[in-house]
């Protein structure tokens, strides 16, 4: 592609493209063709401070907190139905920048707007309470406020979805917004946004500032006007974006990796629980947070449920995403194809072995894209690096164990706790393996379900706060307290009671 035809994506800040104020610009890749297919406005502290202004004013005037929470529920409504509008068109960026499945797409941009329609519904029904209070001659209530300026930082791997997730609520609750997506994944959020405006969202509400993390996260989280951060990505990056607004006071929300556990008794059904195990570490090449990366299994069904994990994941149709019939796309990222690579060496180096392939690949319908094939590693311990770090990749590893006791265990021994998959037919066990699995969602006989309806997010190192789910936008608001004096008769100015 000729430097001409590239496309060129600036900035969104009140209502206009923004052109970075330093000049700079970087390129954006095609990780099935492995090139560049466009230019992406790269920001820098001053633009930070453009947009967070801009956020402020509609925040503080303008149409924006002039609308009642029943306007802003049914403007919600419509950007929902706008996004269905414009499905293809943000399937098929969201494929060439990505490289995300247009099977997957456009099924997922199919239900992108059932946030919108579920929060917008919502915007309205939020109430404060009045208290029962203990004192007689005072009346008092709570209020339900917008927290204010919010900072959206995603990742790369589900770019328009986790958008949604946090825009949808924040919106509804009354925030405005400033975005800061991947930098490897830019072009949908931005395509996103003028879609929205386009339906009708004020301009200033949502603005997106595009660049490299410390050049552009770091200056959004530490701005002073940001209230709330909501933030998914990697664990380190969510770490010290936590750090950083402790030090100022902020809310955070954090949704971060994980090594989930996909555990099959001997009773499960197998046919089910082999293909939830293969769509639980292959879909979307593995590159989600909810990854069944550390297959569990009863020993004594151990040797079959490998054959047949091996048998249908190496049935799977690898190459151009934009295919209907692929089943495996590439990595999104060249450092992420690296590190993927790097895994597998090792993983070898531990000792696992490679029962299903292990290498990039070089299939002809992979042209010089960025792929690796499914992968099996067998002969793995829970100590290993392999079972204990996050792959964000299409690598499996294989862990046996003798009895509910030790599923548990192993389970449980890992810093992260977003997902886990329990496979049996005995219910008393589901039930069981429910309560104690350390993970903010546990499916039984399913693998890899979400909806706008039900919370999400980790415990320990997989975060903090929750996704989706009616209790979602209050992540977005404040309580106030207003205490009105009925007629208490004044007491002592120096004692408090
Ligand atoms: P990442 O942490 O590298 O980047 C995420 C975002 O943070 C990007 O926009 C990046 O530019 C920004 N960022 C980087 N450094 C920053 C800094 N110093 N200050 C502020 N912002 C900064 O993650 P990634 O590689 O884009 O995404 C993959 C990770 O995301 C995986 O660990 C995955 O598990 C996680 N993830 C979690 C969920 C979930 O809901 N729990 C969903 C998807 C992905």
């Amino acid at each position: 592609m000729t430097e001409k035809s590239m496309r060129s994506y600036p900035m969104h800040v009140d209502g206009v493209p923004h052109e970075p104020l330093d000049g700079d610009w970087f390129e954006t890749e095609d990780p099935f063709l492995g090139e560049t297919w466009a230019r992406v406005a790269r920001g820098s502290a001053k633009d930070v401070d453009v947009a967070v202004s801009a956020a402020h004013a509609a925040f503080t005037s303008g149409p924006w907190p002039r609308m009642t929470r029943t306007e802003r529920g049914a403007l919600l409504h419509r950007l929902g139905d706008a996004i269905a509008a414009h499905a293809t068109e943000l399937a098929e960026t969201e494929v060439r920048d990505n490289g995300k499945l247009w099977a997957e797409m456009s099924g997922q941009l199919s239900y992108v707007p059932q946030w919108f329609h579920y929060f917008g519904g919502l915007a309205d029904k939020v109430e404060g309470a009045v208290l029962p209070l203990d004192k007689k001659g005072f009346f008092a209530y709570t209020r339900k406020e917008p927290v204010g300026v919010t900072a959206i930082i995603t990742p790369w791997n589900s770019p328009v979805l986790l958008l949604a997730w946090k825009l949808a609520p924040a919106l509804a609750a009354g925030c405005t917004v400033v975005i800061k997506p991947s930098e490897f994944t830019s072009a949908s959020t931005l395509e996103l946004v003028a879609v929205l405006e386009e339906a009708g969202l004020p301009a200033g509400v949502v603005n997106v500032v595009t660049g490299y993390g410390a050049e552009v996260g770091g200056p959004l989280v530490e701005h002073p006007l940001v209230r709330k951060i909501s933030f998914t990505g990697s664990d380190a990056t969510g770490r010290h974006i936590n750090e950083l607004a402790a030090r100022h006071l902020k809310h955070v929300s954090l949704e971060l990796g994980g090594k989930s556990p996909n555990i099959v008794f001997e009773d499960a059904d197998l046919d089910s629980a082999v293909n939830g195990v293969v769509s639980g570490i292959f879909a979307a090449t593995g590159q989600t947070c909810i990854a069944g990366s550390r297959l569990l299994v009863h020993e004594s069904v151990h040797d079959e449920v490998v054959r047949r994990v091996v048998e249908l994941a190496g049935t799977a149709r690898m190459g151009n995403p934009r295919d209907e019939r692929t089943q495996v796309g590439p990595i999104t990222t060249r450092p992420q194809l690296a590190k993927v690579l790097d895994y597998i060496d090792v993983a070898r180096r531990e000792g696992a072995h490679a029962a299903l392939g292990g290498h990039r690949a070089s299939r002809p319908e992979c042209g010089s894209g960025w792929f690796v094939e499914p992968t099996i590693f067998t002969g793995v311990h829970n100590s290993m690096r392999i079972a204990q770090e996050e792959v964000f990749g299409p690598v499996l590893a294989v862990i046996p164990f003798a009895d509910e006791e030790e599923a548990v265990a192993i389970a449980n021994d890992s810093r992260f706790g977003l997902g886990a998959g329990v496979w049996t037919t005995d219910i008393g066990r589901a039930f069981r393996m429910s309560e104690r699995v350390q993970s903010g969602t546990v499916w039984v006989n399913t693998y890899r379900a979400v909806s706008f309806m039900a919370p999400f997010g980790g415990v320990k190192d997989s975060g903090l706060g929750r996704e989706n789910g009616a209790a979602a936008i209050e992540e977005y608001f404040e309580t106030k307290t207003v205490w009105l004096n009925t007629g208490a008769p004044s007491s002592n100015p120096f004692v408090m009671r």
